[in-house]
């Protein structure tokens, strides 16, 4: 019984959401995080990531073809959307890499860059190996790095030196500890330009049929209450569900998320990889209509 008191009052005096402790956080991430003030992240003259903006990075999950990135970049664009995301080099889950999953690598880059510059969109694609980042970083503004490498220390390490701005991804099971850590690790490379993502963890009830992930909207908070780089939100990689999207996408912006990725496709059927996550066309309008409203609410705009 005595033993039991000392466990609960030691646990009653530690704050719910603090795994991280002053201690963690002295180093770059304490002097960077000191500024009161969101560190705004610049993409372009007209793409800030700050306290105002919430921008919006949308498009399929691989780059498929010329046909579907171009598609999709010119509706994008109608939409006022300014960032383009699609892979070309692509993390699997299962290691048979074919045809169907369009791993079109160097053509794949070849295409966005001619989509960055005749639609005219900033172009958002992962880093999946240091041996890809040159030809990565010749078109790409932003540099994803994916949840399944987000402590892959040494690709963080050379995507750090280039010194663009760098998203981040949590991975669906690294605590919010373990997330800080990596950002550290681009930090010390002398690169600020951090866009932290939650895109969903593993919980005991995931990986069901009733969802791939849980979006951690708690995260989106917690973060921000410890450091001030933008924290995005990614509801499509999350539910893995198109009909949850735009509902986690709204709430993540209640939250206090400072950009959202959604993944979209002219026809979800038919993409690639995970058909069934993707918003259509008229779904992704609505969502960006109402987005707006939300974001309003909070004084913030939607880009
Ligand atoms: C993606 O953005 O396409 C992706 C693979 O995301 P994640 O690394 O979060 O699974
Ligand atoms: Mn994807």
């Amino acid at each position: 019984m005595k033993k039991n008191n000392i466990f609960i009052s030691k646990l009653t005096n530690k704050q719910p959401t603090k795994d991280i402790t002053a201690d963690d956080i002295k180093y770059k991430l304490k002097k960077v995080t000191s500024k009161k003030n969101l560190i705004s992240v610049k993409v372009s003259k007209d793409i800030i990531f700050s306290k105002k903006n919430i921008p919006i990075i949308a498009g399929p999950n691989g780059v498929e073809s010329r046909k579907l990135i171009f598609t999709v970049a010119k509706y994008l664009k109608k939409q006022g959307v300014k960032i383009l995301r699609g892979h070309a080099y692509k993390p699997l889950t299962f290691p048979y890499r074919s045809k169907q999953y369009n791993e079109t690598m160097g053509q794949g880059m070849d295409w966005l860059d001619e989509v960055k510059r005749h639609v005219g969109m900033k172009i958002v694609t992962e880093v999946t190996e240091i041996q890809y980042l040159d030809r990565i970083n010749l078109t790409a503004d932003i540099l994803q790095i994916g949840s399944r490498n987000m402590q892959n220390l040494e690709l963080l390490k050379e995507v750090a030196k280039i010194q663009k701005p760098i998203i981040l991804k949590r991975h669906f099971g690294a605590s919010l500890r373990d997330l800080l850590g990596a950002a550290e690790h681009i930090l010390v490379e002398g690169n600020k330009n951090i866009i932290l993502c939650e895109r969903g963890i593993s919980t005991p009830h995931t990986h069901r049929e009733t969802s791939r992930f849980i979006l951690d909207i708690q995260a989106i908070p917690a973060l921000k209450e410890l450091i001030n780089f933008p924290v995005i939100s990614d509801p499509s990689h999350a539910t893995f569900w198109a009909p949850w999207v735009a509902p986690l996408a709204y709430s993540s912006i209640a939250a206090g998320c400072d950009g959202l990725i959604i993944e979209m496709h002219p026809n979800p059927p038919k993409s690639a990889v995970d058909p069934l996550q993707p918003l259509n066309f008229a779904q992704f309008k609505e969502f960006i209509q109402k987005s707006k409203k939300f974001a309003k609410i909070l004084n913030r705009n939607i880009i």
